[in-house]
């Protein structure tokens, strides 16, 4: 029955994880994960909390592993741990030669993985095909382990990958969940929204990243969330400032460096703009000004009309006067 199979699925998931873990712990063709952990600066804590594994470089470990359970292989191909093969019978596995990641579902149940290529090896990941039990835009990599930090700070991090939300872990920051490089869903912001009021959004501080968190801030808006962003400098991201900075500042600069949506948007207003020129200025300014006629809240936009007022020398009555006029058009 569908259930039965669904069943043999998540065991077959809880299996994988403790078998590549293993592997990475303890035996000599886990070796090559051992070095890449190494090099990724993973700790021992890390590796044991997350249930980091590797997949041997090996085309039918689990494979044989579910032959011997009986299992049915292609139930098995199924659920995304194998393939079948295309030129004769017979299955192999999935994943090889990556450092592994579970993804486990609300209740705490392995669903899928995450696979991370040694060094350079194309493509440099490889998540669980969608499946019976792992639906991408349903699913956020921590969840399950986050939810208690969540409700405690009624606040989360929100992330891009799931070595993100890793090196955060080891930084203390224990509220953090991310998506699978895909874009948020309304779905996945609703599971954000059962258990916090606050999102913070620390996506990574390259173009894309910016992109993203334009995209992510209203659907999360949408939901009823409210949204800070935390920008990262230099085109790194959160794993990478780790790297860089270290776990303090990484920590200080989630508490104390957190934006506004509105001061996110007068952030991007100004990337590409030279203020010292007039028609950017100009262009500027009544971007702004537009922006904030879309906030229901008078003191909000007298609050950020202060500021506009304030750094270009314009009188607040002025600024008023063409606000009324741009709240009209909204409405
Ligand atoms: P790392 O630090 O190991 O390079 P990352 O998390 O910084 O990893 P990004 O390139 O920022 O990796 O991608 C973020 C997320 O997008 C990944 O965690 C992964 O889920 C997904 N992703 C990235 N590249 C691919 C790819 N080639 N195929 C599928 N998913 C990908
Ligand atoms: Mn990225
Ligand atoms: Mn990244
Ligand atoms: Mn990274």
């Amino acid at each position: 029955s569908m259930h039965a199979d669904l069943q043999v699925m998540k065991e077959a998931h809880t299996l994988a994880a403790e078998t590549y873990h293993n592997v990475l712990r303890m035996t000599e063709e886990g070796a090559p994960g051992r070095v890449y952990a190494e090099e990724r600066k993973l700790s021992a804590a890390q590796l044991e909390h997350f249930q980091i594994g590797y997949a041997p470089d090996h085309w039918e470990a689990l494979t044989t592993i579910f032959s011997n359970k009986k299992w049915s292989l292609s139930l098995m191909a199924q659920c995304g741990l194998l393939s079948a093969r295309k030129q004769a019978e017979g299955y192999y596995d999935l994943f090889r030669h990556r450092l592994m990641f579970p993804v486990k579902d609300g209740k705490g149940q392995v669903i899928a993985f995450g696979g991370r290529a040694i060094g350079a090896d194309q493509p440099k990941y490889l998540n669980s095909p969608e499946t019976p039990l792992f639906q991408k835009g349903k699913t956020l990599f921590n969840l399950h382990d986050a939810r208690s930090g969540m409700r405690q700070r009624d606040q989360v991090i929100l992330f891009e990958g799931a070595f993100d939300v890793i090196a955060a872990w080891q930084t203390g920051v224990t509220n953090a969940v991310a998506t699978f490089g895909t874009a948020l869903t309304i779905e996945q912001a609703t599971l954000l929204r059962r258990n916090v009021s606050q999102v913070v959004l620390c996506y990574d501080g390259d173009q894309a990243g910016l992109e993203a968190t334009r995209k992510a801030i209203s659907v999360l808006e949408g939901v009823g969330c409210e949204v800070k962003i935390c920008l990262l400098p230099d085109g790194l991201d959160p794993d990478g400032f780790i790297a860089h900075h270290g776990a303090q500042s990484f920590r200080l600069h989630l508490e104390k460096e957190l934006m506004s949506v509105m001061m996110f948007r007068m952030h991007d207003r100004r990337i590409g703009k030279n203020l010292q020129n007039e028609g950017d200025r100009l262009r500027y300014i009544e971007e702004v000004m537009r922006d904030l006629a879309k906030y229901p809240q008078a003191v909000t936009r007298e609050y950020y009309m202060r500021q506009l007022a304030d750094e270009f020398g314009l009188s607040i009555e002025v600024l008023r006067e063409e606000q009324t006029r741009f709240r009209k058009e909204v409405a």
